[in-house]
């Protein structure tokens, strides 16, 4: 049987255009760090201002609906405009999409605008900040709380191994709402601006690589950014466990990331 994917002749002529756009205005000679550092502000605005043309196109997700900064274009093409991408040397962005399959089903309307239309159009970077030091496969057992005041949550805790090579615009974060209530009906599901009093992140240097850690302390968001009920949390982690774990999502390319991983053992074997 044949597997390999066979394309139209109009699908060819868009590779073709599809390469020679990206030969013209992707950025050449990033640096960028094997051991997942975080990027210099040069390079992060480099991509980003790269991401926003492709997000002008609808090239960040080509298959998704154009009002959302979606292509609306069928999953052939789509392939094409990934495979392109993916021939690019850029610093992985997997990890940076992977909250809007969730959105999409439990957002209100107003929230799909606010997070995802920019989120697709390149301009913002979101982190998935779900792990915690006492709550790692165990994720019901964050302790990270938000307890409602008027119309506002006060957010309190640590999440540990955040993946995040751009700084983030938002945090996509579980947290207790309400103590009393049973496990995994006590969590909320809430994006918070990352740029929020209270907000602390540091970098985590592993063995192999390195992470973030984020601190929030006191921090104060409106009551709008909780998306879904406010006991709903783990459901909507759910949703998006779901779609990581092999469902269909937005793609994201690891060949970088393994990639970089290789790069980083050759360069620690050289220094030993
Ligand atoms: C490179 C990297 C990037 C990451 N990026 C992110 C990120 O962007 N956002 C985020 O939220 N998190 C991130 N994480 C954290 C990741 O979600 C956790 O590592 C994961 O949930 C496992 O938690 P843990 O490391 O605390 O392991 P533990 O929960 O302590 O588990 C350790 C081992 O025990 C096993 N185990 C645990 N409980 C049981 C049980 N009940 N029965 C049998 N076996 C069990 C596990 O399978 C595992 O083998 C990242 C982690 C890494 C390593």
């Amino acid at each position: 049987m044949d597997f390999n994917q066979a394309y139209s002749s109009d699908q060819q002529a868009f590779r073709v255009a599809v390469r020679t756009w990206l030969e013209h205005n992707a950025p050449k000679g990033l640096r960028i760090p094997p051991d997942g550092r975080p990027l210099d502000e040069e390079t992060q605005r480099t991509v980003k201002d790269f991401r926003r043309q492709l997000g002008a196109q609808g090239w960040l997700a080509p298959s998704w609906p154009r009002e959302f900064g979606g292509g609306a274009m069928s999953p052939a093409f789509e392939s094409i405009i990934m495979e392109e991408i993916q021939r690019i040397d850029l610093p992985s962005m997997g990890d940076n999409n992977r909250w809007i399959p969730a959105m999409m089903v439990w957002g209100t309307e107003e929230q799909k605008r606010r997070y995802i239309t920019p989120a697709l159009h390149g301009e913002t970077i979101t982190w998935q900040a779900f792990n915690e030091p006492d709550s790692g496969s165990d994720l019901a057992g964050v302790r990270t709380t938000a307890v409602l005041e008027g119309e506002v949550y006060r957010i309190n805790g640590r999440k540990h191994y955040i993946t995040g090579r751009f700084d983030p615009d938002y945090l996509w974060t579980l947290a207790v709402t309400d103590p009393e209530r049973p496990r995994r009906l006590n969590l909320g599901m809430f994006m918070v601006d990352a740029r929020l009093a209270g907000i602390r992140i540091e970098t985590q240097r592993l063995l192999m690589g390195s992470e973030r850690r984020v601190y929030l302390e006191d921090v104060v968001v409106p009551a709008d950014c909780l998306v879904g009920l406010p006991f709903q949390g783990w459901e909507i982690a759910q949703t998006i466990l779901e779609s990581e774990r092999g469902g269909y999502t937005l793609r994201g390319n690891e060949d970088e990331t393994a990639a970089s991983i290789e790069r980083f053992l050759r360069e620690e074997r050289e220094r030993s």
